[in-house]
């Protein structure tokens, strides 16, 4: 067994991908930033498509599954709650298990609007959920360039990688 894998201080990554369509008359809130822009992301909660991603690589690092098996869509208790309350949630489970994030990696592909001025907010708003220093969040943004379903701002795309480090855990 090579040290440092059994015993003292496990490290585990987890990554995590969700999309949302575009639509009118919905807000659109990503990273818990409200962004003023014609259409929003469509979903059961906030559709915060970010922390989502983010929420599914922590989820994944600890091996608890994905965000629709903790928080399903069909309980009406997560209709549109802010998905800072599931992050935080998220955060508490992983915390349960002895696991602590060290740093998150992501990325939004959304085609518009423009995000760089919204991006700082979105890592403190992560960050200070997750109890850790913002220089261990990192959010970018990219457009798909025109190409495809998001290319035509049909919706938004998020990926996400955490690395968590565990205490007393088996
Ligand atoms: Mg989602």
């Amino acid at each position: 067994m090579f040290p440092g894998i059994r015993g003292e201080n496990p490290m585990r990554i987890g990554f995590g991908y969700d999309s949302h369509r575009l639509t009118a008359g919905r807000r659109l809130v990503l990273g818990g930033k409200e962004i003023t822009h014609e259409k929003g992301l469509l979903g059961h909660s906030d559709a915060d498509v970010l922390i989502h991603a983010v929420c599914d690589a922590i989820l994944g690092a600890v091996g608890a599954g994905d965000i629709g098996r903790q928080f399903p869509d069909t309980d009406p208790a997560y209709r549109d709650i802010s998905s800072l309350v599931l992050l935080e949630r998220v955060r508490a489970l992983a915390a349960a298990r002895g696991y602590q994030v060290c740093n998150v990696d992501s990325t939004i592909v959304l085609e518009k609007p423009k995000l760089a001025p919204h991006l700082p907010a979105m890592a403190e708003n992560i960050a200070g959920v997750l109890r850790i220093s913002s220089a261990r969040v990192s959010v970018k943004a990219k457009t798909n360039e025109g190409m495809g379903l998001v290319g035509a701002g049909e919706g938004a795309v998020a990926f996400a990688v955490v690395l968590a480090e565990g205490e007393n855990v088996p």
